[in-house]
């Protein structure tokens, strides 16, 4: 039998396909590498991806991280947050544990059950004294409420930094939504829409702030002799970023082919009674880059769980992404923000939730049969 989705994931489970274009298309690029003897510290491919990332993402200033855990770690540092951090618990665990590496706290704060973004209504009432920032995720890739995160952030002088690994290429009203916040995080692993094999980049808003970051990805070297800060190694390499250079000529047409899959399973699945689909709104260009639906236990005969398992008997590697919570593991739980009672929408999407396999090597006819699989299951009580 074919499993769907042959790649593997952080938990070695087959999972989407990475874009990887043909292998002979990257061997002039490690020629060039070979010659040039630049492996890493800033060299012509890592300056040349910076240049061509800013102006594919339309934001002004880029640095390049070897992955995006790093970034978010770095980004915290580069802004000296502390104390408190309202944050979201739907999510990878990577965004919440950015911030216990940093000997900060994270507060959490539920979603919004439609966007499932964090819900800036109920930002106001987590703030204390010690907050100092606020991390929420563009979910899915879909845009959270900005302008409304922001008009809090200034009323309680908060940084705002985004984990954006979601949102590559994603724009609102025709303008990247990478340039809002103090900072911006990506990620470039393999499961991305983009990927460098391991990746990721802070989108920042000028050069005095660039200039910070990449002393702090560089141990903090200003020079041969002078260390500023207490830095860490986030280089990327220049074989990254030469796959990234690689990357970038293929990821529009992977965007269209994921668009298709997508539209596709919302006209398959999209009126299945029990079912729902994302979808962005008018103004949001969005990447495809998870096709998450939710099963609504009262009108469809299997729970989430039961369907993640009959389509995983059929070799289909559908993700339950976000579940666990991360307030629910055990690093995390303790807080008096990670109470259930505290996050209702949070917990009830994370148990509703499953991300269909979508990538662009998804054929027509292993579209067919995973949507076969659902439809079959929505058929048991109507039958
Ligand atoms: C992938 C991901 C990360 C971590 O990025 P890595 O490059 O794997 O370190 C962080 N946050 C979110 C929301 C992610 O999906």
């Amino acid at each position: 039998m074919n499993k769907i989705a042959p790649h593997y994931d952080n938990n070695n489970i087959l999972v989407t396909s990475p874009l990887l274009p043909p292998l002979e298309e990257f061997i002039p690029y490690l020629e060039r590498i070979w010659q040039s003897k630049y492996l890493t510290n800033g060299g012509p491919y890592h300056q040349a991806l910076e240049a061509a990332l800013a102006d594919y993402l339309g934001v002004k200033h880029i640095c390049l991280f070897s992955n995006g855990t790093l970034a978010l770690m770095t980004a915290l540092q580069a802004l000296r947050v502390g104390g408190e951090v309202i944050t979201t618990p739907y999510s990878f665990v990577a965004t919440s544990h950015s911030l216990l590496w940093n000997g900060i706290k994270p507060v959490f704060v539920d979603i919004d059950p439609v966007t499932c973004n964090l819900d800036p209504k109920k930002i106001e009432a987590a703030i204390t004294p010690q907050t100092s920032a606020i991390m929420p995720v563009h979910c899915y890739g879909l845009p959270c409420e900005t302008e409304e995160i922001q008009r809090i952030a200034d009323t309680y002088g908060l940084r705002v930094i985004y984990d954006a690994a979601h949102a590559f290429a994603v724009k609102r009203n025709g303008v990247s939504i990478l340039n809002h916040g103090d900072l911006s995080v990506l990620s470039f692993h393999a499961t991305k829409v983009f990927n460098t094999f391991e990746g990721g980049a802070i989108i920042c808003p000028d050069e005095k702030i660039k200039r910070r970051i990449d002393y702090l990805k560089n141990f903090g070297f200003a020079d041969e002799t002078t260390v500023v800060a207490a830095g860490i190694n986030g280089k990327m390499s220049e074989f990254q970023a030469a796959f990234g250079m690689l990357q970038l000529k293929h990821v529009d047409d992977a965007f269209a082919t994921r668009q298709r899959i997508y539209e596709r399973y919302c006209d398959a699945l999209g009126s299945v009674p029990g079912l729902t689909l994302l979808a962005p709104d008018e103004q949001t260009d969005w990447n495809y880059a998870y096709c998450p639906v939710f099963i609504h236990p009262e009108h469809f005969p299997l729970t989430r769980d039961q369907l993640y398992q009959k389509m995983k008997d059929a070799g289909i590697y559908a993700r339950r992404y976000f579940f666990p919570l991360i307030s629910e593991f055990p690093m995390y739980k303790g807080y008096p923000s990670s109470s259930s009672d505290n996050l209702p929408n949070a917990s009830q999407t994370s148990q509703r939730v499953l991300c269909l396999p979508v990538h662009p090597t998804l054929s027509d006819a292993e579209q067919q049969r995973i949507v076969d699989i659902v439809l079959e299951a929505g058929q048991i009580a109507a039958a």
